[in-house]
């Protein structure tokens, strides 16, 4: 009898009842993510189907709605775009078009969101930014700052524009010394001065 009868006569195994598959785990992209604070207004996927997000900052006292992009395969993240000789942040065009110049050249799989950091360690990122402020400009002189100046941040920190204006206001009353804010005459806004620091 050649090998192969034994193989084509044996009985039919019964089927295996049928079972529903394990659930994989299917790698959380960041499809229906919807981070505090960063409003999603587009996404896009790159090459991996990673997800590259265009989220809003925030409004400036006019009424403009400013944009971010961050791609959450790799860690490119942009918030400002070159206008001629100087860089400003992105309007929802402008950033649709480096969302989807990235989306269309990163290979990146997609990789862990980041975490929603507690109430301390976000007051403790804020902090440590407003510190590091001064030293990417002059330490001498006044250090007049925006809501906008923490936009690179806003991905890590996940706090609404209404939290950070807040926290800084706290910290106005808590560091005087370091923080003040007046009110802005043209818009009504408050804004916030970080004081030359002594060494
Ligand atoms: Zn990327």
């Amino acid at each position: 009898m050649a090998l192969i009868d034994l193989f084509t006569r044996r009985p039919a195994a019964p089927a295996a009842p049928a079972e529903d598959p394990a659930p994989r785990a299917w790698p959380e992209i960041g499809e229906t993510w919807k981070p505090e604070g960063l409003p999603v207004a587009e996404r896009y996927y790159n090459q991996a189907h990673a997800v590259v997000l265009v989220a809003s900052t925030g409004q400036d006292p006019y009424g403009t709605t400013y944009y971010l992009v961050a791609c959450l395969g790799c860690h490119f993240l942009s918030t400002r775009t070159k206008y001629l000789d100087s860089h400003i942040r992105y309007s929802l065009g402008k950033a649709a078009e480096t969302a989807n110049a990235h989306a269309g050249t990163c290979r990146a799989l997609p990789r862990e969101l980041p975490a929603r950091p507690e109430e301390s360690a976000a007051r403790h990122l804020l902090y440590s930014w407003v510190l590091a402020m001064p030293r990417r400009r002059d330490p001498h002189q006044y250090t007049d700052i925006d809501l906008s100046d923490f936009d690179s941040g806003r991905l890590e920190l996940q706090r609404t524009n209404e939290w950070i204006q807040t926290e800084l206001t706290a910290l106005t009353i808590e560091q005087s010394d370091l923080l003040t804010a007046r009110p802005d005459e043209h818009t009504g806004t408050v804004r916030f001065r970080i004081l030359p620091q002594p060494h």
